[in-house]
């Protein structure tokens, strides 16, 4: 059995696993089928993640096969397929039994702080998996972080959020024009001719690369959150309206406070997503998310499928595991 390991030296590596023991009582023994890798997990083989240094046993966006569970597990049973929460929230403060388990001051997340599922087999707690409804495909399901990461950033959006600015198409923009299809005209701004193709294709009413004006929104998701696209954001923000910041900032940047304060322009954080953005997003996946994917590899092949997220035409490349249930 083996693990796949972002290395200290840079490079991905597969390094032997024990098997893990049978699972205790309240946990759940996995056999991942898809994992994809994030903007994030990229960071930290490179260096560039602001907090976590390999080695780390990389993978948070899985959905996996239930081989056992212990006794006391209600969440999933032998054979079912569930997508695992990554965040790892203590379940006990204030926070937590409020539900808002993203905002969790002692919470980690697998694949960072934690180590991540990309193993041949791997033990989680019961109350992070989620079970995959029958009828949604695995490949579909691999997508469901990204998707709650999309669903999570609309729910902190007014409800009515008018006319829609999204900043950035790679995979979370994407997933925030999937999640907020319906409530508004969407206009997406991304530099890359491939992604601002399947923005159209997903249901963006208008591409724009950076270089063109975007209209006046009434509700903006910067997907970004550097620089020049906070500057974007609250230059095209209409007076009244709401900043969404959906991508992580890697430092202190400045905002255009003047206008905001004087147009009464909201700045709201997103960060990650609850247990009900899962649940929400596994109910009814949108079947045309699946053309996020644009490559899978092996798990034997994990350093290629780390190699491939360098094209800027991928958007999410999984690294794929045999069902033991197939
Ligand atoms: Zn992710
Ligand atoms: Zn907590």
């Amino acid at each position: 059995m083996t693990q796949i390991v972002l290395g200290a030296d840079g490079a991905v590596h597969l390094e032997p696993l024990k098997p893990p023991p049978d699972p205790g009582p309240h946990d759940v023994l996995l056999a991942p089928v898809h994992i994809g890798i994030c903007g994030s997990d990229v960071h930290v083989l490179r260096k560039v993640h602001p907090f976590i240094t390999p080695p780390v046993i990389t993978g948070h966006e899985c959905v996996a096969r239930v081989l056992s569970t212990g006794d006391a597990v209600t969440s999933c049973a032998p054979g079912d397929l569930v997508v695992v929460n990554p965040l790892h929230s203590c379940g006990k403060c204030p926070a937590c039994l409020r539900g808002a388990t993203n905002l969790c001051s002692s919470a980690k997340v697998l694949g960072f702080g934690l180590p991540g599922l990309a193993r041949d087999r791997v033990t989680v707690a019961g109350r992070f998996c989620h079970r995959v409804p029958a009828g949604v495909p695995s490949r579909l399901a691999a997508l469901t972080e990204p998707l709650a990461v999309g669903r999570h950033a609309v729910s902190r959006a007014p409800a009515e959020p008018g006319r829609i600015l999204i900043i950035g198409g790679g995979p979370v923009g994407l997933a925030v024009l999937l999640a907020a299809r319906g409530a508004g005209p969407i206009t997406l701004v991304e530099p890359v001719q491939a992604k601002r193709d399947l923005a159209a294709a997903l249901g963006a009413d208008r591409v724009l690369s950076p270089d063109e004006t975007p209209p006046d929104a009434d509700t903006t998701f910067d997907c970004v959150a550097a620089a020049p696209t906070l500057a974007t954001a609250a230059r095209s923000t209409t007076p009244g309206g709401t900043i969404v910041v959906v991508g992580v900032p890697h430092d202190a940047t400045e905002v255009a406070l003047p206008r905001l304060q004087r147009w009464e322009i909201d700045v709201r954080g997103t960060g990650l997503y609850r247990g009900e953005d899962i649940d929400a997003v596994l109910a009814g996946p949108p079947a045309d998310a699946e053309r996020l994917i644009t490559a899978e590899f092996p798990s034997g092949r994990a350093a290629d499928a780390f190699a491939a997220t360098t094209d800027p035409d991928q958007i999410k490349v999984l690294i794929g595991w045999p069902d033991p249930a197939a």
